[in-house]
C-alpha cells in the first residue's frame, strides 16, 4: 500500500486485523510503503482486503493498492517486521493530527497517568510534519529524539494491541517534554487580561481573553496590526455556536482532524469590536493540542483571541530565543516548552461553500498532503507568486504543496522559504529538473528561480497558472473556458492583469476577453489607496477626506500617463466601487475594500446596473455605465448595501455573459472559476448559479486556495506539460 499508511498506526490495525481474521504472515514499513503478507482462506483473504479497503485507520490514507498471489509460506503466526528502507524511495509524511478523543480522555482524567500532560499523543494523533526532520518516520529522526522513553511509555510503544503502539513522539511527563511554567499561572495570567506569547505545534501564538476589550486593544496596538482580523479559539462547539452561525460542513471542518481556522457568520454583539473591525465574519477554530485543551479546563473564559506570534508581515516564531527577543513588546508573559519545531506552520483557514470545506490557507493539518497528478511527471520546482506564498514539488504523480509561506516580501520570509524548500526535498527525495516561476520580474520567488543554474526554466503567466490550478484539482484536461479575477497578476502585455477570461489548457491559453484597462496612477500605492482605482474609473470623482493636492496630482499623472499603468484587475473595480460610494479610501490590508463591499451587500436584491461587452473575438467588459450609475446614485445618498448588491449582480451577470460569447464561439462548456477575487462568497454564489442556469460545467477550488497560494501548483501542472 501506498499513500499516507505511516505513523498512522497502520501495521498494529493490520496486525490486529489477521489476528481476529486467523491468518498468518507479517506486516512491515519499507520506505515506499506499507507491506503485508497475509496466508490463509481464500474467502477470509478477501474479507482481509475488504477490511483494509473499508475501515482503515481514521488517519491513513490508501493512495494505491498492489495485490500479488504468493505460494503459501506455511507461516503459522502473524508478526510485525522491522522496517526496511529502499533507496530513493520515499513514503507521505502525514500533516499534523488534532487531539484524538481517546487522547482527550487520558489527560482529562484524574486517575489516568497523563492527567494534564500538555504533550500525550498516540498513532491517531500529535504532532507529525512539524517534528519530522528525516524519513523513514522514526523517533530519532524527529525532533522528541532528545527524549527518552519511560518504562512504561516504552511498554505502550512496544505493544501492538496498545494505541501508542510505534507512536513516535509517544511521551508522559516522567520522561517527555515540559512546560516552562504551570498552566494554571497561564490560565490565571489570561484571565486577568495579560497577552500570553504561547508555543503551540507549528510556531507561537499571541492569546489574550477575546471578550476583554482592553487586552483585545492592547494586543492589536502592540502587534501593530491595524484592521486584519483576529482568529479565536474557543474551548469547544457549543462557544463557537453561542457566537456564530455553523453549517453542518463548518461543523465538520471545525471538529475535524485538521482544525483549521473556519470562516463563520458571527452574531457576536458583545464581542469587542477590535476583533475584527467591520467584519461581520469570525475566523474561529478549537483546541488542537493537549495544551490549547488544557488552557481552557476550568478556566473563566470560553473563547481565546489566538493570532499568529509574529510581527505583521514577518513569518510565524518558533524558537523559543526567537520568541522571547521578537514578540518581548508585545506579550506580557510566556508559555514555552522543550520539544523543538522543526517546520514552521501557520493555522490553516477554510470556508465552506456549497457543503464543501475549501481552503483559503493551506498550512498546519494539511500539508505536506499530496495532490494527485494523475499521472507521472518529471521532478519539478514552481516557485509560485509574491503574496501568500506557497511553492510546489513535484514527485512521481504526486504535487507536494508546501504550507502557506507568507508574503515574499522581505529577508525573514524568504528564508523561510528556502528552510522549507530543502526540508520538502529531502522529506520526498526530490531533485528538480525544473523551475517554474511567474512572468513578474521583481517577486522574489521568480529571481529565486532565474538564480538556479543549469536548470531549463518556464515563466507562466499568473492567470493561467490560477485556470491550471483549479484544472489540476479537478483532474480535468483539454481545454476550459477559464475566469480568473484577482488583485494583480503580471501581464503578458506588460498591463497588469487582474479580470481575465481565458481558453486554457496546459499547454497555453488565449486571452479571450478582460476587464476593460483603466489607468492606474502609482503601482504600488495604488493598492493600498483605492480612491486612486476610483480615479482610474471615474476621473471627476470627489473624495471625503482626500486632499484635493493629492486629486490633483494623481489626476495629472493618469492624464500625462507618467508612473501609470493599464489594468484589468478586478481588485482595482472593488476598490474604485468602494471609495466612489465613500466606504472606503484607504486600506491596511489586501483586499480591505473588497471585504468590506461584499458584506455590506444587501440580501435579496436582484438589481443590476447597466454595462457593455465590446466587440470580441477578444471581448471587453466596459463598467463605465455602471459606474456612472452607482457614483450618482451615491451622490443622491442611496443606501451602500444597495449599490453593492447591485455592484455584484452585475459583476456575475458579466461573467455570466462573456463566458456565453466565448462558449458561441469555442463550445466549450467547462468554466474554471480561480484567483483572489472568488474568496468572496456573494460573487461566488451568484456566478455559479448564473453559470450553471445557463448550462455551462462549473469547476471551483476546494483542496488548494483560489488566492495566489494556489499558483505554484497551477504553475508545476504546466511545467510538466511543457516537458513532455
Ligand atoms: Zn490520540
Ligand atoms: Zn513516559
Ligand atoms: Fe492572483
Amino acid at each position: 500500500m501506498r499513500g499516507i499508511v505511516q505513523g498512522v498506526g497502520f501495521r498494529p490495525f493490520v496486525h490486529n486485523l489477521a489476528l481476529e481474521l486467523n491468518l498468518a504472515g507479517y506486516v512491515l514499513n519499507s520506505s515506499a510503503g506499507l507491506v503485508a503478507e497475509v496466508e490463509g482462506d481464500p474467502a477470509v483473504l478477501d474479507a482481509f482486503v475488504k477490511a483494509l479497503r473499508e475501515d482503515p485507520p481514521p488517519l491513513a490514507w490508501i493512495q494505491e493498492m498492489e495485490i500479488l498471489e504468493l505460494e503459501a509460506a506455511g507461516d503459522a503466526a502473524f508478526t510485525i517486521r522491522e522496517s526496511v528502507a529502499e533507496t530513493g524511495e520515499f513514503a507521505l509524511v502525514s500533516p499534523d493530527v488534532a487531539t484524538c478523543d481517546d487522547c482527550f480522555r487520558d489527560f482529562t482524567t484524574a486517575a489516568n497517568r497523563r492527567f494534564g500532560y500538555a504533550f500525550t499523543n498516540c498513532t491517531n494523533c500529535g504532532p507529525r510534519y512539524t517534528i519530522i526532520r528525516d524519513i523513514p518516520y522514526d523517533r530519532p529522526n524527529t525532533t522528541m529524539a532528545a527524549f527518552h522513553m519511560c518504562a512504561a511509555c516504552q511498554a505502550e510503544y512496544d505493544d501492538p494491541r496498545d494505541r501508542r503502539f510505534h507512536a513516535q513522539p509517544n511521551a508522559c511527563s516522567e520522561c517527555g517534554p515540559a512546560l516552562s511554567a504551570g498552566i494554571e499561572e497561564a490560565r490565571r495570567r489570561l484571565a486577568e487580561g495579560e497577552i500570553l506569547a504561547i508555543k503551540g505545534l507549528g510556531g507561537f501564538h499571541l492569546a489574550c481573553d477575546a471578550r476583554n476589550p482592553a487586552a483585545v486593544g492592547r494586543l492589536r496596538e502592540r502587534k501593530r496590526r491595524s484592521d486584519k482580523p483576529f482568529a479565536l479559539m474557543a474551548r469547544d462547539l457549543a462557544a463557537v455556536e453561542a457566537i456564530c452561525e455553523v453549517s453542518d460542513a463548518d461543523r465538520r471542518a471545525l471538529i475535524g482532524p485538521r482544525r483549521p481556522i473556519v470562516i463563520l457568520y458571527g452574531q457576536a454583539a458583545d464581542l469587542p469590536h477590535a476583533i475584527a473591525p467591520g467584519n461581520p465574519t469570525l475566523g474561529v477554530m478549537l483546541p488542537y493540542t493537549p495544551l490549547h485543551h488544557l488552557l481552557f479546563t476550568g478556566a473563566p473564559y470560553s473563547l481565546l483571541v489566538m493570532t499568529s506570534g509574529n510581527l505583521s508581515e514577518e513569518p510565524i516564531v518558533v524558537s523559543n530565543a526567537e520568541a522571547r527577543e521578537r514578540l518581548a513588546g508585545v506579550a506580557d508573559w510566556f508559555l514555552t516548552h522543550d520539544r523543538d519545531i522543526y517546520m514552521r506552520t501557520d493555522d490553516s483557514v477554510v470556508r465552506t461553500f456549497e457543503g464543501t470545506e475549501r481552503v483559503m490557507r493551506r498550512s498546519r493539518g494539511f500539508a505536506p498532503q499530496t495532490l494527485d497528478l494523475g499521472r507521472r511527471v518529471p521532478e519539478l520546482l514552481a516557485c509560485g507568486a509574491e503574496l501568500k506564498n506557497t511553492f510546489c514539488l513535484t514527485k512521481g504523480q504526486h504535487a507536494i504543496l508546501s504550507q502557506h509561506i507568507g508574503g515574499l516580501e522581505n529577508y525573514e520570509t524568504l528564508v523561510f522559504f528556502e528552510e522549507t524548500l530543502a526540508n520538502l526535498k529531502k522529506l520526498f527525495r526530490v531533485e528538480p529538473r525544473a523551475v517554474a516561476y511567474d512572468l513578474h520580474p521583481d517577486y522574489l520567488s521568480t529571481k529565486y528561480a532565474l538564480g538556479m543554474v543549469g536548470l531549463p526554466k518556464f515563466g507562466v503567466q499568473h492567470h493561467h497558472a490560477h485556470i491550471a490550478a483549479c484544472m489540476a484539482e479537478n483532474g480535468l484536461g483539454g481545454e476550459v473556458i477559464g475566469v480568473a479575477f484577482d488583485g494583480t497578476g503580471y501581464g503578458a502585455d506588460g498591463a497588469i492583469w487582474g479580470g481575465e477570461f481565458l481558453v486554457a489548457r496546459y499547454s497555453g491559453f488565449e486571452r479571450r476577453g478582460h476587464l476593460r484597462y483603466i489607468p492606474l496612477a502609482g503601482g504600488d500605492a495604488a493598492v493600498r489607496q483605492p480612491w486612486r482605482a476610483a480615479l482610474g474609473y471615474l476621473i471627476d470623482a470627489h473624495f471625503e477626506g482626500i486632499p484635493e493636492n493629492h486629486v490633483r496630482l494623481v489626476r495629472r499623472m493618469i492624464e500625462s500617463g507618467v508612473n501609470t499603468v493599464p489594468t484589468s484587475s478586478c481588485g482595482r473595480l472593488f476598490d474604485a466601487v468602494a471609495a466612489i460610494i465613500g466606504l472606503r479610501t484607504a486600506v491596511n490590508f489586501e483586499a480591505q475594500a473588497a471585504i468590506e463591499l461584499e458584506m455590506i451587500a444587501e440580501v435579496g436584491n436582484t438589481a443590476r446596473y447597466p454595462f457593455e461587452i465590446e466587440a470580441g473575438p477578444l471581448w471587453q467588459i466596459d463598467f463605465r455605465p455602471m459606474i456612472a450609475r452607482l457614483a450618482r446614485e451615491a451622490e443622491e445618498g442611496a443606501p451602500k448595501p444597495s449599490i453593492s448588491a447591485k455592484f455584484h449582480n452585475t459583476l456575475a451577470e458579466a461573467i455570466i455573459e462573456t463566458c456565453r460569447r466565448i462558449r458561441s464561439e469555442t463550445k466549450l462548456t467547462r468554466v474554471c472559476l480561480s484567483g483572489g477575487t472568488f474568496q468572496n462568497m456573494r460573487l461566488l454564489g451568484l456566478a455559479v448559479a448564473g453559470l450553471r442556469g445557463a448550462g455551462f460545467e462549473v469547476f471551483l477550488h476546494a483542496k488548494v486556495p483560489p488566492n495566489d497560494g494556489g499558483i505554484a501548483l497551477g504553475q508545476a501542472a504546466i511545467a510538466a506539460e511543457l516537458m513532455r
